[in-house]
């Protein structure tokens, strides 16, 4: 068995669902992970946000634009107009959910996650039904049914041990090889629907590679492998041929939009590669991510955007803040705040951390647990392996850089957007 994942630029119009068919080509035993298409989870983040402000109207309109993106894509891929009932049939619980509602605080993630889930509820369905009517047989996989997850919303982890039954019952019977599951959603104990974090799916494709066993893995991005920078970023970026496990999770954890962090592990717990490789070119060779590799000969710069960098300081001054490092890291954590830089001084503990709708609540409760909180806006997070002078010189020194971290072949910088 292989796996393929698809990310959703790649399936944002009927050429790219023609184009995963063309990937596909004839081969057997595959299992396919997909994400939405194009910007739908920010859309569906839209509808949740509406409905967390009790806007029906926000909320219909954004449902009603999805609608009729994906009708295009449909009657595109079908020649023609082409309803699916499948597919209705969504749209009319995703506006049920929508319209019928009663938001309460303490549910927000259980919300969020139940109108996020859709876009790839519906991405499949249709991808699925086109395969098939394209003469590619294939199954779609309810994977809210197979990945058992934490009781956890928003940032769920995938119990692999308790799910590669369920996975595995699910492929039985039938003729069918292919296999077409949703990425990045799960399902809770307790039944409810639950989503991976964004960019998630990487990881729902990972995690079927490691219960199937899989040959290996591959990802079909928009780019030609994996680079050592942002091209938006910084001009001259290059391509890299081959990188191993551990410096890919360094390089997504340091916030390189390659893979999801969270990818890494389940393939490395059962030695799978992965591929990364250009959707738009099959003959391409990517990147490829193995245990052993050749060590990396450029620099790699990643930078991460939308930070807040907060500093957080006992109230009574006193100089064992490490002691109350527990009670920090565990209020953090009960808002889904992850540190993705720690910095501390005798009296400071200086957090880099994602910008989100739960900063302040944290904020708030810090206070309310006796530290003085400072928290600094627009702030960003550049790390740079195998620094050399130069690029030290162009990005680690100057008023706007807050923090500077080094280690004889890293630096990370918190600074200020300019
Ligand atoms: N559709 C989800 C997102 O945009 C998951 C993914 O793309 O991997 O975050
Ligand atoms: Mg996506």
């Amino acid at each position: 068995m292989k796996v393929y994942k698809f990310g959703g630029a790649s399936v944002k119009n009927a050429e790219g669902v023609r184009n995963l068919r063309k990937i596909i080509d004839d081969e057997q035993n595959l299992f396919i992970i997909v994400s939405a298409m194009g910007k739908t989870t920010n859309a569906l983040e839209r509808v949740f946000g509406a409905v967390q402000k009790s806007d029906r109207a926000a909320a219909m309109a954004e449902i009603t634009a999805l609608r009729e993106y994906h009708a295009a894509i449909i009657d595109d891929l079908w020649h023609g107009p082409r309803r699916l009932d499948a597919v209705e049939e969504l749209f009319a619980e995703l506006e049920r959910v929508a319209a019928e509602t009663v938001y309460r605080a303490e549910d927000a993630e259980l919300w969020y996650d139940t109108i996020v889930a859709f876009g790839e509820l519906i991405s499949t369905t249709i991808i699925s039904a086109y395969l098939n009517y394209a003469g590619v047989a294939n199954r779609w996989i309810d994977m809210r049914r197979c990945f058992l997850t934490e009781q956890r919303h928003k940032d769920a982890g995938v119990d692999i041990e308790a799910s590669a039954p369920r996975l595995k019952a699910a492929l039985e019977g039938g003729g069918e090889t292919i296999f077409v599951g949703q990425g990045f959603i799960g399902g809770a104990p307790d039944g409810t629907t639950t989503t991976l974090g964004r960019e998630g799916s990487d990881y729902s494709a990972a995690v079927v590679a490691n219960i199937l066993e899989a040959e290996s893995m591959s990802v079909w991005k928009d780019v030609d492998g994996v680079l050592n920078a942002d091209p938006k970023i910084f001009p001259d970026a290059v391509q890299i041929a081959e990188l191993n496990y551990l410096d890919t999770i360094e390089l997504a954890y340091s916030g390189a939009q390659i893979i999801h962090p969270k990818t890494i592990k389940p393939l490395q717990n059962k030695n799978i590669p992965l591929y990364v490789r250009p959707f738009g070119d099959k003959r391409k060779p990517g990147t490829v991510i193995r245990a052993m590799s050749a060590p990396v000969d450029v620099p790699i710069l990643i930078l991460k955007k939308d930070q807040v960098l907060l500093t957080i300081r006992s109230r009574d001054f006193s100089f064992v803040l490490e002691e109350k490092f527990a009670t920090i890291f565990s209020l953090l954590e009960r808002f889904r705040i992850k540190a993705n830089l720690i910095h501390n001084s005798a009296v400071n503990l200086s957090l880099c951390v994602d910008n989100s709708w739960h900063i302040d609540e944290a904020v708030a409760a810090l206070r309310e647990a006796g530290f003085d909180v400072m928290k600094a806006e627009r702030m960003e997070l550049l790390t740079i392996r195998g620094y050399t002078d130069d690029l030290w010189r162009r990005y680690a020194r100057g008023p706007q850089v807050f923090i500077r971290q080094a280690t004889q072949s890293t630096v990370r910088v918190v600074r200020k957007r300019d």
